[in-house]
C-alpha cells in the first residue's frame, strides 16, 4: 500500500531540529537523529538507539527512511563487485565496487536508465525511468564502502559518477549526494576524490564552473570529428563538439583543473590516424588527459574493440603531442560489471 510518510532524508538538518520542536522536544534531538541518519546510515528508527523508544515511535509515525536494499552481489574473479540495488519503489539500478593496489573505487548510477542514448551503451537500452535521489545515491557509496572495508580490509577512496545515468541530468540531487559524501556529517570524503563523468551537456558543464565545485570533470568524448560522434552519441547532433569545447573552456578559465577525456577506441569507427590528430586538435585549449578505455562488447557485436595497433598509435600521436595518455584495461567482465554494462541482467 502507498504510505503518504515523509521521506525523512529529504528533511536539512535544520528542518529536522524545527520538527522536534514542534513537537516539543529539544532541537539537539534532531542532531542525533540526523547523524543517525547520515552518518551511521541508520536503515530503521529502531537502529537509533540513543533516542528513546517513545520518540522513535513519533518518527516511525511520521516517516519513512526510503533505505536502498542490496538485492543481488555478484563479485568477480578480478575482486570487482556488482550490486544490483533496490529502490524503494521496487526499480533496480547498479553500482559498482573497482579494486587495485592501491585504491578502491565505487562507480555509482545517478539515474534509473538514462536520459541519453549511446549506440555503445546497454544502459541506453533501457528508458529513463526517474532520476535517483540524493540518499539513494549516498547509499550505494556506503554500500560500497561496507563492501570495500569487508571484503579488501580498507574503505573506500574513490568515487567515478560513471554507471548508469547522465550525471548532469540529475544535477541538483548529484551535488546534494556530494554534499553528503564529503560533509564531515556525511562520509567526510575529499571532493578531490570525486570524478564526475559526462557526456557532455554544456549547459551544466558552465554551471558545474560557475557553482565552483570541487570534484573532478571527465568527459566521455569518444570522438573529436562531429560527424563521428553523432553517429554514437546521437545527442552530440544537438550538443555539437564545438558547443562542448566552448563550455569546457569556460569550465578550465573558472577552475584552471586539468580536464580528463575518457575514451574507447572502436574498430572501424574511430581507430585511424585522422580520428586520433582530430581528438589531439580537441584536447589543445587546456592540460587534458586522455584515458582509452577497452570496451566491453555488450551483445549485439555492432561495435568491437580496436586492434591493439590502433590503441598504440593513438598513445604515440597524444605523448608526442604532450598529451597525458593512460589506457585502462576493463575489469568486471566476467560480471557485465565494466563500463558500458550496466544493464540490469543480474
Ligand atoms: S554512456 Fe552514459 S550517458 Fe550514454 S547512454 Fe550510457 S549511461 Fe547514458
Amino acid at each position: 500500500m502507498a504510505t503518504s510518510k515523509k521521506d525523512i532524508r529529504a528533511l536539512t538538518k535544520e528542518q529536522l531540529r524545527n520538527f522536534f520542536v514542534e513537537h516539543g522536544d529539544k532541537a539537539f534531538r534532531g542532531n542525533q537523529v540526523y547523524e543517525w541518519l547520515w552518518q551511521k546510515s541508520a536503515h530503521s528508527f529502531e537502529d537509533m538507539t540513543n533516542i528513546s523508544k517513545e520518540t522513535r515511535e513519533m518518527l516511525e509515525n511520521n516517516f519513512v527512511i526510503n533505505h536502498i536494499q542490496v538485492d543481488q552481489m555478484q563479485r568477480s574473479s578480478d575482486g570487482t563487485i556488482k550490486n544490483a540495488v533496490r529502490l524503494h519503489d521496487d526499480l533496480i539500478v547498479e553500482s559498482v565496487l573497482i579494486p587495485t593496489p592501491t585504491r578502491t573505487t565505487a562507480c555509482v548510477s545517478s539515474q534509473v536508465g538514462c536520459s541519453l542514448d549511446c549506440k555503445f551503451c546497454a544502459t541506453a537500452r533501457l528508458k529513463r525511468m526517474r532520476n535517483l535521489n540524493p540518499d539513494e545515491i549516498y547509499d550505494q557509496v556506503v554500500a560500497i564502502d561496507n563492501e570495500s572495508r569487508l571484503y579488501h580490509n580498507r574503505p573506500l577512496s574513490n568515487i567515478v559518477f560513471m554507471g548508469m545515468g547522465e550525471p548532469l541530468m540529475n544535477y541538483n540531487n548529484v551535488i546534494k549526494a556530494i554534499d553528503k559524501i564529503t560533509s564531515p556529517e556525511g562520509l567526510g570524503m575529499s571532493p578531490k576524490r570525486i570524478v564526475v563523468s559526462t557526456s557532455g551537456v554544456p549547459k551544466m558543464i558552465k554551471k558545474m564552473a560557475d557553482d565552483d565545485v570541487k570534484f573532478k570533470l571527465a568527459v566521455s568524448l569518444h570522438s573529436a570529428i562531429d560527424e563521428v560522434r553523432t553517429s554514437i552519441m546521437p545527442f552530440n547532433a544537438t550538443f555539437p563538439l564545438a558547443s562542448l569545447r566552448e563550455a569546457l573552456q569556460y569550465w578550465y578559465a573558472k577552475t584552471k583543473n586539468r580536464i580528463t577525456y575518457e575514451y574507447v577506441v572502436w574498430k572501424g569507427i574511430n581507430d585511424k590516424r585522422k580520428d586520433a590528430d582530430a581528438l589531439v586538435e580537441f584536447c589543445k585549449f587546456a592540460p587534458s588527459k586522455v584515458n582509452i578505455i577497452e570496451y566491453n562488447p555488450i551483445d549485439d557485436g555492432e561495435f568491437q574493440q580496436a586492434q591493439s595497433s590502433a590503441i598504440d598509435m593513438y598513445v604515440n600521436v597524444l605523448e608526442k603531442n604532450h598529451i597525458t595518455v593512460t589506457v585502462r584495461r576493463s575489469r568486471g567482465k566476467d560480471i557485465d560489471a565494466a563500463c558500458g554494462q550496466l544493464a540490469n541482467k543480474s
